[in-house]
């Protein structure tokens, strides 16, 4: 099998790597980086610029250089992540047709699928390079509450790029392979992910190889940029009390000034204290104006120390979701350049009461992680079996609005699971198979996922046709549901595309509504199921009405029909006693009946 690369698509840097002769090597991108920008920038002549190039003139040319995109994959515009995004990006989000979000620079739309793919060719082009030799496969890491559809969506950019994507796996999942975790042993790990402009929080149990996320949770908006934009605001604020001179509306300086506050973030994480320089900022009348400063570790982590509590306290929610305490944590692993500052590994230390792991670079182990899964799937590694776990349950909408589980949440991936349905109304020509995601009874109460229909079903009593239902989930992820008429052996497939995006933290908040509404839940539930039996009922006093009429007397005969009246009456209103009522009457008039039927034998 060819080499298989693993690429860590990040929102603000991404990073490829490959596994060779027994160990993992990051690739460098052509300017010798180990990680690349997840940026595009599109110039005015027609050129388009992808990673360091495009940030460093990011500032500059604020409409046109697109970045962080990986918020909006696989998403709807109307999606609050992304009408928060559209709020304060410096360049044009809008809808597309479908109405999943996407950016629009010098009047061409780009869907975040291309924009990643921009990223992920420089990658594929890197590590081409480096090998020598044409690059195909790959596997590609997704955060850990990425649903169906960002899932695909990252899929269908690594497919855009000219990569054949053999898997997506977890990025917390990822990390703990990195960190040689999982073969043969079992645990609790907490991998804690700072970067650029996102903080996720994972709890993974994991067994024999098998990874469970327990819990995830973070901020989609919190990251070291906002740490970079602190740092800035203080050198606008001293420059401007030096010399007057108010930075803010000029492009070219606050770019040098986003590239310097970084720059010292970073330096201040090996040293206690820094320079920031930079000569010829801007003039004025009397002559160029420089800025210098010297900035304190002590100085930064001020700045930040709020920032970092907000990371602790998403540790803590994580925690008590996953039902763990600090003690029972095995391991910690920190992954995402911020956590290479002391004050992020102190807090998280202090709260986890532990040493975290550093043995591997916090911001390539996502990618060296998912260049080992590309190892095992080419043959190269064997020893560690790796999956993951269905985060939702699945499954479709039944008679009486209901959901009926197929695959239930934490199932191991891939799995697959049959289940035989049938009609519920005489002479139906068609089931309409609604898919489902969520762990509420009622189907409304959950995510859509698909609707299709299975036609052709030949004229049939209700209960007669056999409709055999397949879910899979492949090893990515990914679900494909298939209807087939037994009879027929007419089929359906889809390959179930999300109709919308789950929020980060949506996995979190589904779970905890299921408990919160169980009561009013099993209420609709009980009434769901005595208006399936009334339906039930009074479809076969009907039919057995028809047949047994001669054999009643005329009172009889009205009191039925006056009960199957009541019984359709009730059975639209959501009165559950009445429908109770209504159904032990009916249930009297049906006894009715079949005494009169069998009189003859008795
Ligand atoms: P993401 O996962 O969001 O794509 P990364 O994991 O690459 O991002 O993290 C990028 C962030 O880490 C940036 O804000 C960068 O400035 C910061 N960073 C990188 N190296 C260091 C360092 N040595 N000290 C502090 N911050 C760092
Ligand atoms: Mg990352």
């Amino acid at each position: 099998m060819d080499k298989v690369i693993g690429i860590d698509l990040g929102t603000t840097n991404s990073c490829v790597a490959i596994y060779e002769g027994g160990v993992t090597q990051v690739i460098p991108n052509s300017e010798g980086s180990r990680t690349t920008p997840s940026i595009v920038a599109f110039t005015p002549d027609g050129q388009r610029l992808v990673g360091n190039i495009a940030k460093r003139q990011a500032v500059a040319n604020p409409s046109s250089t697109v970045f962080a995109t990986k918020r909006m994959i696989g998403r709807k515009l109307k999606t609050p992540e992304v009408q928060r995004m559209q709020m304060t990006a410096p360049y044009k989000i809008a809808a597309a047709d479908n109405g999943d979000a996407s950016v629009v620079v010098h009047g061409r739309r780009y869907t975040p699928q291309e924009i990643g793919a921009f990223v992920l060719r420089q990658l594929k082009e890197a590590a081409q390079e480096y090998l020598e030799q044409t690059v195909k496969d790959a596997v590609i890491t997704v955060p850990a509450y990425f649903d169906d559809s960002q899932r695909q969506a990252t899929r269908d950019a690594g497919r855009l790029a000219g990569l054949n994507v053999l898997r997506i796996i977890n990025e917390p999942t990822a990390a703990a392979l990195a960190y040689g975790i999982g073969a043969d042993s079992s645990g609790t790990i907490a991998v804690y992910d700072l970067g650029g402009g996102t903080f996720d929080i994972s709890v993974l149990e994991f067994s024999q190889g098998v990874f469970q996320v327990k819990a995830t949770h973070g901020d989609t908006f919190l990251g070291g940029e906002d740490v970079d934009a602190r740092l800035m605001d203080v050198l606008l604020d001293s420059f401007m009390q030096e010399t007057g001179i108010d930075l803010h509306a000029d492009p070219v300086a606050l770019q040098r000034l986003k590239d310097a506050a970084e720059r010292a973030k970073i330096e201040l994480s090996s040293v206690d204290e820094t320079e920031i320089s930079l000569p010829f900022l801007t003039a004025d009348a009397n002559g160029p104006k420089h800025l210098r400063r010297i900035l304190t570790r002590t100085e930064l982590e001020q700045l930040c120390e709020d920032l970092i509590a907000a990371t602790i306290d998403h540790c803590r929610d994580a925690m008590s979701a996953a039902g763990v305490q600090p003690t029972q944590i095995t391991d910690v692993l920190l992954v995402g350049g911020m956590t290479k500052m002391p004050a992020v590994q102190r807090a998280v230390q202090h709260f986890f009461n532990r040493a975290p792991n550093r043995t591997v670079n916090p911001d390539e182990a996502v990618a060296v992680g998912a260049a080992i899964q590309g190892a095992i799937l080419a043959g190269d590694v064997s020893e560690v079996v790796l999956l993951d776990v269905v985060p939702l349950s699945l499954g479709i909408e039944t008679s009486g609005g209901l959901l009926t589980k197929l695959i239930p949440r934490n199932a191991t991936v891939p799995c697959s699971i049959t289940e035989v349905f049938t009609t519920s109304e005489d002479y139906q020509p068609l089931v309409n198979v609604h898919v489902l995601q969520g762990e509420r009874p009622l189907a409304a109460d959950n995510t859509s996922l698909a609707r299709f229909e299975l036609v052709g079903i030949p004229p049939a009593l209700r209960g007669v046709p056999k409709i055999e239902l397949t879910f899979s989930i492949d090893a990515n992820g990914i679900l494909s549901v298939s209807a087939r008429d037994l009879g027929t052996k007419r089929e359906q497939l889809v390959r179930v595309r999300a109709t919308s995006g789950l929020t980060e933290g949506a996995i979190e908040r589904i779970l905890s509504e299921a408990e919160q509404f169980q009561d009013a839940d099993r209420i609709n539930v009980e009434l769901a199921d005595i208006r399936r039996r009334i339906q039930g009922l009074i479809y076969t006093t009907e039919r057995s009405l028809g047949e047994s009429a001669n054999y009643l007397t005329e009172g009889e005969l009205d009191q039925i029909r006056a009960d199957l009246e009541n019984a359709r009456r009730s059975a639209d209103t959501a009165d559950l006693n009445r429908i109770q009522a209504t159904l032990r009457d009916l249930e009297k008039s049906a006894f009715r009946i079949t005494e009169v039927m069998y009189k003859d034998f008795s």
